[in-house]
């Protein structure tokens, strides 16, 4: 359709259209006449923006628009049929309300890559060719003088044929592209027939059986089921016996995991199960992967879809049931522009589709876990380890007074050597990596400090450097103090480097591999590690939070937590949680097969209360008693929270600016706090500070959240300022 001239169009009707630009509600856009019939919502369309044109998505029609006299027409639509289905179309609005963000920057979660483009979406089957009008019209026996062009013919009079099964047949590349050059043939896309062939399943444990049966009674209906395992006790295989019995019927599950949850292996488990019926969406893969995966999850030629976070919003032909593992992992909440908890917008997508949702974890979130306490949501508990693994033992080493190598205890070491004395594995858990946290001037008290940041700079040695862990900047080792010109420059504080070299010292005949993010880069890298392990020599693992998550290492037997400390004392409302959260799944990590494991926690705050009773105690227990401090403050999961956060180039203009939006405002049933500068001001060269809402009721913060955002887009905020409004915020510092 040519484009139109705005004004003399005859509008038939009103279109809302979401459209990419920083506004919280949807343009209305007339429909040019020559448009018959009613345009469904979830269409895409290209309309004009100021000076541009761009692509909408349409919500809704109407006869009337509260805008009439200022108009525009759309231009051009560009579906025959709609690429967003109402139920994802409801959820993406709910989502851009919820978590005050512009409209169309999240309507279009939905769609791919190219769809964003304005291209149709990705073919989804086998890349292949058929017959055109003139291949069609040549008789049964022409082309004898080609035989495998005429064997090529042959097959095609029956139908269209992939790439794949020409060349099974003896016709290459080289004879179908003589048969394109005689515009015989044309290019085709083959849908592959679903070739969903379920393996036998493992015989499940009498809890398998008893969570296997639960969820799976509640299959097309809206159901939460919290399904808390301790490390290794087979949730992965409830998943895939819960999942079998949907895709049996032929519907679809959309399965969400961590960023570092989705190795080869874990999708490799599922295609050993269900066969090539799977789409994969991850931030590592090229566009084109993506785009052709999300057809495939909206076409339903995939049965199932894995993804990361991003994967909530991916389209579904036919979904019977979401699974949500290691529901309590950070990685779910996206922390800037668009921020949104992917695990609850599971939860909302599943009442949208009214049918089950599974959260999964050893380490239950509290949200999650107060739901099941209180009977929202559906507890089932797997208590025991599947197959013959053993329960490890556990001690804490008090290192007040101790002497320490790179940070090791002798208990601890000499731990390790009787390991892999007994040809088994070690894992050691610390949580900084570099060589050191600190570098200062021993005679003047000088500190190595970012500039660009409130933060010290970390030492590390490979390469030498300084480097701010929180701006990436790096620079070279000083070699005397800028401050006095002492050449005494000495480190404080333990990273992984160090540690690295002390291990190196002591068991110079063992395999000590170190596993950060400075030395695991690569997508594989992780994968690799676990081959490795895998195989079963003796070597010692040293690794950050990287290794607690994700990756099973059967072969580790001992487990040590190098510095517990540095996980305590955190200024966040969250700092307990996610200590007990680390410690129990670095814990877990130990004697996951035949061989019993042993686990120390190395401290010199022994008496903490967490410190002493993770090891004692059962997580849920310790959940349900740091939930009630969190209750009794009115911190979520009671009441709720947000955060107007600003970022800028000059500290008071952030917080000139967040005053003049709080200004004269009365919010009801709810308090403001602040502004106040971020834990750390200054990052990246910006200037940080927030507003936080809190309230008894969400429904208070919310509106609250929203008349502020509304406040702060009619404000004049001054250049390079930006503001973001942070809803159930996984940090309130
Ligand atoms: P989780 O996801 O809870 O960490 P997994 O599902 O990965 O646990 O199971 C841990 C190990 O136990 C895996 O090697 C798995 O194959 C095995 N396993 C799980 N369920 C069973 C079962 N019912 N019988 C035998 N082995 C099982
Ligand atoms: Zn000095
Ligand atoms: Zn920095």
């Amino acid at each position: 359709m040519p484009p139109q001239d705005p004004q003399s169009a005859p509008a038939n009707g009103i279109v809302h259209c979401a459209v990419p630009a920083p506004l919280f509600e949807a343009l209305d856009y007339a429909k040019p006449t020559v448009v018959e019939g009613p345009l469904q919502p979830g269409t895409r369309v290209r309309v004009p923006l100021g000076r541009r044109s761009v692509i909408g998505v349409v919500l809704s029609t109407s006869q009337h628009s509260d805008h009439e006299d200022k108009l525009r027409t759309l231009t051009e639509i560009l579906d025959t049929t709609p690429l967003i289905d109402d139920k994802l179309l409801a959820l993406l609005q709910w989502a851009a309300h919820y978590y005050v963000y512009p409209l169309g920057e999240v309507v279009i979660s939905g769609l791919s890559p190219r769809e964003r483009r304005g291209e149709p979406p990705a073919p989804t089957g086998l890349a292949g060719i058929e017959l055109n009008q003139r291949g069609k019209g040549l008789p049964e026996h022409a082309l004898r003088r080609a035989p495998k062009q005429a064997l090529c013919l042959r097959l095609l009079q029956k139908g269209p044929q992939s790439f794949e099964t020409l060349e099974q047949a003896g016709v290459s590349r080289a004879v179908v592209r003589e048969l394109i050059a005689k515009h015989l043939v044309m290019a085709c896309d083959i849908k592959r027939p679903p070739s969903i062939q379920i393996k036998p399943h493992l015989p499940p444990t009498r809890e398998q059986a008893t969570a296997i049966a639960a969820i799976n009674q509640t299959q097309r209906h809206f159901s939460c089921h919290l399904l808390h395992g301790i490390t290794g006790s087979g949730k992965t295989e409830v998943y895939l016996q819960c999942i079998a019995h949907v895709v049996e019927r032929g519907q679809q599950a959309l399965v969400l995991v961590p960023e570092i949850g989705l190795t080869p292996q874990i999708i490799q488990r599922f295609e050993q199960r269900f066969g090539p019926v799977i789409a994969v969406l991850h931030s590592g893969l090229a566009d084109s992967e993506r785009d052709r995966h999300w057809a495939m999850a909206r076409d339903g030629s995939a049965a199932i879809v894995i993804g990361t976070r991003s994967a909530v919003f991916a389209p579904l032909h036919n979904p019977g049931l979401i699974i949500v593992d290691e529901e309590h992992d950070a990685s779910f909440q996206q922390q800037d522009g668009f921020r949104y908890s992917g695990r609850d917008t599971a939860v909302k997508r599943a009442q949208l589709l009214d049918c089950p949702i599974v959260l999964g974890s050893a380490t239950p979130s509290l949200e999650s876990w107060h739901n099941a306490v209180q009977g929202r949501y559906h507890l089932h508990t797997l208590k025991e380890r599947a197959g013959s693994a053993l329960e490890p033992s556990k001690s804490v080493i008090d290192i007040r007074g101790l002497d320490l190598h790179g940070g090791l205890s002798p208990t601890l070491v000499s731990a390790v050597k009787e390991t892999l004395a007994q040809g088994q594995q070690a894992l050691l858990f610390l949580n900084r990596r570099g060589f050191a946290p600190t570098l200062m001037c021993h005679d003047c008290g000088w500190v190595a400090g970012c500039i660009h940041c409130d933060a010290r700079l970390t030492l590390h040695r490979k390469p030498p450097s300084l480097r701010c862990h929180h701006c990436n900047d790096r620079q070279g080792l000083p070699i005397k103090c800028p401050d006095c010109s002492s050449k005494r420059l000495v480190s404080e504080g333990m990273g992984t480097e160090q540690t690295e070299l002390a291990l190196q010292t002591l068991l110079p005949d063992t395999r000590i591999i170190r596993a950060d993010s400075d030395s695991m880069t690569g997508r594989h890298a992780m994968t690799h590690l676990a081959l490795e392990l895998e195989s079963g020599e003796p070597c010692v693992v040293l690794g950050t939070q990287l290794i607690t998550k994700g990756h099973h290492f059967p072969k580790v037997t001992c487990v040590g937590v190098i510095d517990a400390d540095s996980l305590l004392f955190s200024p966040d409302f969250r700092g307990e949680e996610r200590l007990l959260q680390l410690l129990t799944q670095v814990a877990g990590r130990a004697g996951r097969a035949t061989l019993p494991g042993r686990v120390f926690i190395q401290t010199r705050h022994a008496e903490h209360p967490i410190i002493k009773q993770v090891l004692e105690r059962p997580y849920g227990e310790l959940a349900t008693q740091i939930l009630e401090t969190r209750l009794n403050a009115a911190l979520p999961p009671s009441g709720a929270l947000a955060v107007m956060r600003c970022d800028s180039r000059q500290l008071q203009q952030g917080m000139d600016f967040l005053a003049s939006v709080v200004k004269s405002y009365q919010p009801q049933q709810c308090r403001l706090i602040g502004p106040l500068p971020a834990a750390m001001a200054r990052r990246a060269g910006l200037f940080r500070c927030h507003l936080i809402i809190h309230g008894k009721q969400r429904s208070f913060v919310l509106q609250a959240a929203r008349e502020l955002a509304k406040r702060a887009v009619h404000s004049n905020s001054p250049q390079g300022l930006r503001w973001s409004m942070d809803i159930d915020p996984a940090e309130s510092i």
